[in-house]
């Protein structure tokens, strides 16, 4: 049975300051919940303190991004072994605004999936087609290319244990979030895919995260869905009581 996970990408959001007092009152709010996967992706600045306020607690740590390079003259990144030293447990790579805003490409995000997982950090792999494309009827090309060079080279066990996010481009930050039934058919079209490039263990294993425009009032339908493993919110999982909500929405429908 795969476990939902329920992250909340802080992007370049929150202080130390912030980062705290949000950690320290989810931490207690999510004490009774079972049956899900809690994690909170804050800036790399707030990393540490968010992690140390989150031990003995069901809340985990992610990276929103990392360098595929182990260590040296790489002024301004971050590395896997560090993200680890902070406290991370998850790192998010090749989310859509790394990918548009940054130039990060299929073969760039391989390299970082390969180093995340040399260091032991579970990446949470975002794939997702724009509107254009999905217009353009290319959304099953589009994940495929991402997932096929964006996994390359991993084995069916390394594909099993990590996090695909689905995050339709024209979903993220627009309040249109996909509805269950275009998210079905993406998650859907998504393990297919992995079952044939990485067998059926790995497929029945990889959890596949929806994301876009995820709130406490659609987080019900997304996740009854068979093939959505939880969910990667954004705007949502800035406020301590929406993400609360949804991680309680996601908990009570927990299969
Ligand atoms: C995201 O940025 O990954 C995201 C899903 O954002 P939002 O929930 O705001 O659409």
């Amino acid at each position: 049975m795969r476990v939902p996970a329920i992250a909340a990408n802080w992007k370049m959001f929150k202080t130390t300051h912030e980062a705290l007092a949000y950690v320290r009152e989810l931490g207690s709010l999510v004490k009774d919940v079972s049956g899900v996967e809690i994690i909170i992706a804050p800036p790399f600045t707030a990393l540490a303190t968010a992690a140390e306020a989150a031990r003995n607690t069901a809340v985990g740590i992610a990276g929103q991004n990392m360098s595929a390079e182990k260590e040296g003259a790489f002024t301004g990144e971050i590395s896997a072994a560090m993200l680890k030293d902070a406290g991370a447990t998850y790192v998010i790579l090749g989310h859509s605004e790394r990918r548009k805003l940054y130039g990060e490409t299929d073969a760039s995000i391989n390299r970082k999936v390969h180093a995340a997982l040399a260091a032991e950090l579970i990446p949470i792999v975002c794939v997702g087609e724009t509107l254009e494309e999905r217009e353009g009827g290319q959304m099953a090309t589009v994940l495929d290319r991402q997932i096929k060079d964006g996994l390359d080279g991993l084995t069916g066990d390394q594909v099993g244990g990590l996090i695909i996010a689905y995050e339709p481009v024209w979903a993220i930050g627009t309040g249109r979030n996909a509805t269950p039934e275009q998210a079905d058919e993406a998650h859907r079209h998504i393990r297919t895919r992995l079952r044939q490039w990485f067998g059926a263990a790995a497929a029945d294993a990889c959890r596949i995260q929806y994301g876009g425009s995820v709130k406490p009032d659609n987080i019900t339908g997304l996740i009854a869905l068979p093939d959505v493993d939880g969910a990667l919110v954004g705007g949502a999982g800035l406020q301590v009581t929406s993400f609360f909500e949804i991680i309680r929405g996601a908990a009570s429908a927990a299969r």
